[in-house]
């Protein structure tokens, strides 16, 4: 590891940068997870968490990573042979949708630019044709984190309203959850998939599933084979998270700090935070971008995501040399691009625990490693974000 001193910038869009004071929340001995103790600190969290999903409905916690809440939200809802639709956005969706082939469920795609974002239109237009009622969920993703856009939830509501269309709505916000605005009850969404090692600042290992009445309801007319991913088995009763077998009793230690800190300093003010953030980085980026020069991935403006920027690298320039460079000489981390976009792109996490300092040091990086590599760019992005920052 050829690390410069100092600390490392850690710009992934997830898993994200762990506050200090998260990571010392861990650094408590193993406790009895049948305790009260226990009991009452994973009780609070429950509370809270459902206040970020915006839910008075369910929440179901599962030890796994964000596929395996992809996995608990089909197995517990679907049935062999059920159709399934996804509105394609880009990576992400389409390996959900994968994950759907392989369960046994039939896909139906609604295909896409992933420059453009989902193509709502044509979701409605998929819905309205459907008229027996084929497709049992639509499986969208809020934030395409592969891609660098936000895709409109309310707007997929919509279209489901106005076919009259009564599939499940589910919709993976797990690069949004606790960073974009996500409303599971007001967009009457059924199924709300989130993980802990992004907007929620926590490590990789539990994943948070937002189950409406409806979707509850829904495995009453059979399903696939499952236990561990059991919705009613594992319910939260009386407030709190019940786990097949033993708690992870260290991590929710972490998330009662995390989401204290959420609290105290207002989840409200929490997602103004990415958005300012975020419009920093849109700054930067819209003057270093040129003809035939470094651009934005996601070329429309207003869908353009608040928790993460994708950068596509002109013809002929290796993003991941770029992110490369910028790791190991100047000690800041970037993500880089997923699928078919590898070394095309990379991207900028502005996810979870980050201020104006660490966001203008790395994209200070960034500019010199853009001119130090030659990439076609314009100078003067850190005294447009500098500038954004002044007046936001
Ligand atoms: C990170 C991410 C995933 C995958 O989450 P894992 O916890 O790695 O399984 C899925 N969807 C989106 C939108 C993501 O950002």
């Amino acid at each position: 590891m050829s690390r410069t001193p100092g600390r490392n910038f850690f710009f992934h869009p997830g898993p994200t940068n762990i506050p200090d004071r998260v990571l010392a929340a861990m650094q408590r001995p193993t406790t009895d997870f049948m305790g009260a103790e226990f009991r009452a600190l994973q009780g609070r969290c429950h509370d809270r968490l459902k206040g970020i999903f915006r839910t008075s409905q369910n929440l179901v916690v599962h030890v796994a990573n964000g596929h395996g809440a992809w996995e608990s939200a089909m197995v517990n809802t679907c049935a062999p042979g059920d159709h399934v639709l996804v509105p394609e956005s880009g990576f992400f969706s389409v390996h959900w949708a994968k994950m759907c082939e392989a369960l046994g469920l039939v896909v139906e795609t609604v295909p896409c630019d992933w420059r453009q974002g989902m193509d709502i239109e044509k979701l409605a237009d998929h819905l309205a044709a459907d008229r027996e009622g084929r497709v049992k969920a639509v499986c969208a993703v809020h934030n395409e984190t592969s891609t660098g856009t936000m895709n409109d939830v309310a707007a997929v509501r919509a279209a489901l309203d106005t076919a009259g269309h009564d599939a499940l709505l589910m919709v993976d916000t797990i690069s949004s959850l606790g960073s974009i605005d996500f409303r599971m009850d007001d967009w009457r969404v059924d199924v709300a998939v989130g993980g802990s090692q992004k907007g929620l600042m926590l490590p990789v290992g539990l994943s948070f599933t937002g189950v409406s009445e409806k979707a509850l309801a829904a495995r009453g007319n059979g399903h696939l084979p499952h236990q561990y991913w059991s919705w009613r088995e594992y319910l939260p009763t009386e407030g709190r998270f019940i786990f097949p077998g033993t708690a992870p009793t260290q991590i929710f230690e972490a998330m009662d700090v995390a989401l204290d800190l959420i609290e105290n300093e207002g989840f409200d003010q929490v997602l103004a935070r990415h958005q300012r953030l975020a419009g920093a980085t849109r700054a930067a980026v819209t003057a270093w971008q040129t003809e035939g020069g470094l651009q934005f991935f996601a070329q429309r403006p207003p869908r353009r995501s608040d928790s993460v920027t994708a950068i596509l690298m002109p013809e002929g320039h290796d993003a991941e040399a770029f992110r490369q460079a910028c790791a190991e000489e100047c000690n800041v981390s970037l993500g880089g691009g997923l699928g078919a976009l590898h070394g095309r792109l990379f991207r900028i996490g502005h996810m979870g625990d980050l201020n104006e300092a660490m966001l203008l040091g790395a994209l200070g990086v960034i500019e010199m490693q853009l001119a130090r590599h030659d990439v076609p760019h314009n100078a003067g992005g850190i005294a447009a974000a500098v500038d954004y920052l002044t007046q936001h």
